[in-house]
């Protein structure tokens, strides 16, 4: 008696740890700690400012939605593959991605489709074949030819406002780029608009310097005094992909003799970083791109508790448009000295 007791209890418990194996590993949906569900966030490396500012939004609009585990590639895709596997042996219910290299995203998805893990990818887009591989993949970024498209008008609108301008008086705009990291769409579709912008505003343009700074500030200011070495006060404007590369190629600028008296350059970024908001106050700047890291990292976290819930992603339960079933696309906004405030908003 006291035997066939133990034995039915038994399986019971058994019956009952199946249950739930099948609850867990079925759909992958919902459930973690505090019954919310966990997202494990990848982030290319945190050492970079404007994903400092998308990584905060994450875990700004996580409170009460999710539990959110967010890691630092180290700008190594070998390691984010790690940190991906491990997302996985835990069993997150959602994962967040921003590739250090996008075209390594099949890579993830293939491994997110095999534990039937979705996965959100954000601000570095990967390619239109590996989105298709799965409907379970959806990307959160902003178009990369409207910032450039943006960044070249805040140039027209200068030279137009200063026959000054064009110092050499040639009737030609000469200008040096700063890239971005080579391959990733911003950087090349940004360099590609804003020289497109100037061109189909009438305006003859050549370029007299262009090479990548990596997004980074330090290496902008050293390929800007490299670029006035050889250029010297030949340049008439200077263009970078980002607010970063631009801060660093002001401090260049400055230590050749810019921005005092009446020399001047006219130097345009991209991101309105709170940074580049104080250049523009004080004048070094021209102008920037508001390249909003807050809805960027509020629509990624959105779309990814939504499938981390089992639910489709849409209008209604994310707040954000999704287009052809799996983009989330963030608008950029023209920011210049008169409207810091549209961008100090977000
Ligand atoms: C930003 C850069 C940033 C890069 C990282 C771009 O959208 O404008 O500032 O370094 O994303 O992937
Ligand atoms: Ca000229």
């Amino acid at each position: 008696m006291k035997k066939l007791a133990s034995m039915l209890v038994a399986g019971a418990m058994l019956s009952a740890v199946a249950a739930g194996c099948a609850q867990s590993g079925g759909s992958n949906a919902g459930g973690g700690e505090g019954g919310l569900p966990t997202i494990g966030v990848a982030i290319y490396k945190f050492d970079d400012t404007f994903m400092t500012g998308v990584r905060n939004a994450i875990s700004n609009a996580a409170e009460g939605v999710a539990k959110v585990d967010i890691v630092d590639s180290q700008n190594s895709q070998p390691t984010q593959n790690d940190k991906v596997d491990l997302f996985i042996t835990k069993k997150v219910n959602a994962l967040a991605i921003n590739p250090v290299d996008r075209t390594a995203a099949g890579v993830i998805i293939d491994k997110a489709k095999a534990a039937n893990t979705p996965v959100v990818f954000l601000n570095r887009e990967p390619l239109a074949d590996d989105m298709q591989k799965w409907d379970k993949v959806y990307y959160v970024g902003a178009k990369a030819e409207e910032s450039g498209t943006i960044s070249g008008e805040l140039i027209v609108d200068y030279w137009k406002a200063n026959p000054a301008a064009d110092k050499n008086g040639d009737g030609v705009l000469q200008y040096a780029m700063l890239k971005g990291e080579p391959g990733h769409q911003d950087a090349e579709l940004r360099t590609q608009y804003s020289v497109k912008a100037i061109e189909d505003a009438g305006i003859k343009v050549e370029k007299l310097a262009e090479d990548t700074a990596m997004w980074d500030r330090v290496k902008g200011q050293e390929k800007m005094a490299a670029f006035l070495a050889a250029h010297g006060d030949k340049i008439e404007a200077v263009l970078a992909n980002n607010d970063d590369m631009a801060l660093g190629a002001i401090e260049a600028l400055k230590a050749a003799g810019y921005f005092k008296g009446d020399k001047y350059m006219p130097v345009v970024g991209v991101d309105a970083t709170a940074p580049a908001l104080k250049a523009l106050e004080d004048g070094t700047m021209l102008g920037t791109v508001l390249n909003d890291a807050v809805n960027q990292g509020q629509a990624t976290l959105k779309i990814a508790a939504a499938l981390a819930n089992g639910e489709t992603p849409s209008k209604e339960n994310t707040g954000y448009d999704i287009v052809d079933g799996k983009y989330v696309w963030i608008p950029y906004v023209k920011i210049t000295k008169d409207n810091i405030a549209d961008a100090k908003l977000n």
